[in-house]
């Protein structure tokens, strides 16, 4: 523990908190996964009651985050699980592949399915390489679809400006709704 980060274990009643004291302006909370622990930053200065106050009066907010939280996937860590998502996903690239490579008429780019933490896909247009995330097995066809489009619209636009969409608006009208379905990593 360094010397201006401390840690403390609230007993305030009924929501119990980890705080951790930090040099900051203001105070901060977040309810971490798997199992909700709510965990409070707060300035030294700032007194005990008034953190205490701070996470009751976010009651509604906390229980909202914990019941998210109990609809989350575990993370995907290597293993039977992930080998069989991946199995999946190359069935459906099977078909993908083909369908999409005649539409943007371009020779079949390199794939690679991997565990990706931060991002659904990624496109390298110099090298032709595509990466996608086996997550997206788990979110079915439609997205896996949608994702790879992407990468490939990536193939003639660098970056998400006008031209890019464009050619999403193009191919895949339908895009918008999808991207909402598939939210967030
Ligand atoms: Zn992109």
């Amino acid at each position: 523990m360094s010397r201006d980060q401390a840690e403390y274990r609230s007993a305030a009643p009924s929501l119990e908190y980890t705080l951790i004291r930090k040099r900051m302006r203001t105070m901060r909370m977040r309810v971490i996964p798997p199992d909700g622990e709510i965990r409070v930053s707060a300035p030294w200065t700032s007194p005990q009651w008034e953190i205490d106050q701070f996470v009751s009066s976010r009651r509604d907010w906390i229980a909202s985050r914990r019941a998210m939280l109990v609809g989350m996937e575990p993370r995907l860590e290597h293993g039977p699980e992930a080998a069989a998502l991946r199995a999946q996903l190359a069935e459906w690239l099977e078909i993908l592949l083909p369908r999409w490579c005649a539409e943007f008429d371009v020779a079949t780019p390199h794939i690679s399915l991997r565990i990706m933490r931060t991002q659904w896909g990624s496109c390298r247009p110099t090298t032709r390489r595509i990466t996608l995330n086996i997550e997206l097995a788990r979110r079915g066809y439609d997205m896996a679809e949608y994702v790879l489009v992407h990468e490939l619209c990536h193939l003639f636009a660098n970056g998400h400006g006008r031209d890019f969409y464009a050619l999403m608006d193009y191919h895949l009208p339908d895009w918008r709704d999808r991207r909402r379905r598939l939210g967030p990593l």
